[in-house]
């Protein structure tokens, strides 16, 4: 018999739910037609649109035209990276940020804006905006995608009011409060299938007052910010997922609280580790732990065949088996950046599922104990 896979990866990708399908599936039978078209199909889709550009806009803080759907925060960050890059003289971030916000920054360096490097202390906070100016670009994430250390946006904003920033809240929307309008962001990234939503879309919000520079051209839609057929479908998802996620958003927090006690009480009865990120004030969902003295890529094999689905780092960058730039930012010791899992977890699993992963982990690491011994 396959042994039943235990999925603790949801940092990655969280699975669609079944009334975010329901929702899409009951547009698809209902509509189809281009948005852009003058006739009254068109009509009838940029309708639903426009529903959704709404209900994303209450839900996040912002007004429906601050809303942009794009293909994922992938595109978002970028868009509104190199979009901004205009405007400003300097750039600021630090190492903790996902790829797709530092390789466009890198890009605004490699263009000619100097480039400021933001600090991060062992917990994985940014401490201070102090030196930025009305002439820098902020990027800075709300929550970080491998350790859930969430940052304090609204202390970091007050040393720092005029001038821009870039949030990157991939990790954070549907998962904390997110108000685009009291965190003070220029723009602000989310991608629908980090909250059970559908893969493909995501949103950059643009504060009114801001004008981007478009990345690519061709096409009117959304203001000719970001050209191109909309896919109502997909925004049809994302906004029932959003809504869900807003709704339950407590319970979601509260249920993830328990199942992370329970999994970190199972696994300390049976092995050393130790925490990276803020566990007590991070996202409830993501644990990143160390176990010294392992390497991080062959626990990561032996999980795999064990049926774990879990991650040494962030997606994007397994695979290279590279040391955790998120962790050396922190100044972790090697040891501890080069034996680091990420286990992610979500609402929907059983306690029994959780204490079965956990057991799993364990075991595969005192088995990894008696090989190194042997
Ligand atoms: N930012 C963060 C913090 C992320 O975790 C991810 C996904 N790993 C992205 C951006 C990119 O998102 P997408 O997959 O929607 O392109």
């Amino acid at each position: 018999m396959p042994i039943r896979r235990i999925y603790l990866d949801n940092n990655s990708t969280t699975p669609m739910l079944p009334e975010v399908l329901e929702a899409m599936t009951d547009y698809a039978r209902k509509h189809w037609g281009n948005p852009a078209s003058a006739h009254r199909t068109g009509a009838a889709v940029r309708r639903v649109l426009e529903d959704c550009r709404a209900k994303v806009a209450t839900l996040l803080g912002a007004f429906p035209d601050e809303v942009i759907f794009t293909s994922g925060a992938t595109e978002a960050n970028n868009l509104a990276i190199l979009g901004l890059g205009h405007l400003v003289e300097e750039v600021a971030f630090a190492a903790i940020e996902h790829p797709s916000s530092l390789e466009p920054a890198k890009r605004l360096v490699q263009q000619g804006t100097r480039q400021h490097t933001l600090q991060v202390d062992p917990l994985g906070y940014v401490d201070s905006l102090a030196v930025c100016t009305k002439a820098t670009l902020i990027v800075l994430q709300l929550a970080n995608h491998e350790t859930g250390t969430v940052q304090r946006l609204a202390k970091l904003r007050q040393q720092y009011p005029a001038g821009y920033l870039h949030c990157d809240a991939t990790q954070a929307v549907g998962k904390i409060p997110v108000h685009f309008h009291q965190i003070g962001a220029s723009t602000l990234a989310a991608s629908a299938h980090k909250f059970f939503g559908p893969p493909g879309i995501g949103v950059l919000l643009v504060n009114r007052c801001i004008r981007l520079e478009p990345q690519q051209s061709g096409g009117h839609q959304q203001q000719g910010v970001r050209p191109g057929t909309e896919p109502v479908m997909l925004a049809v998802g994302l906004a029932k997922a959003l809504e869900l996620a807003c709704e339950q958003m407590q319970q979601r927090h509260e249920r993830c609280r328990l199942l992370r006690e329970l999994f970190l009480m199972t696994l300390q009865q049976q092995v050393n580790f130790v925490i990276n990120g803020d566990a007590e004030h991070g996202l409830n969902h993501t644990l990143n732990l160390s176990f010294p003295g392992y390497a991080s890529d062959v626990l990561f094999i032996r999980l795999d065949l064990a049926g774990i689905d879990c991650s040494t780092g962030s997606a994007c960058s397994s695979g290279s088996m590279l040391p955790s730039p998120v962790l050396q930012a922190m100044g972790t010791s090697a040891d501890r950046h080069k034996s680091a899992m990420r286990f992610s977890l979500n609402h929907l699993l059983s306690d029994e599922e959780v204490v079965d992963g956990a057991e799993r982990i364990a075991r595969e690491v005192r088995q990894l104990q008696t090989h190194s011994l042997s």
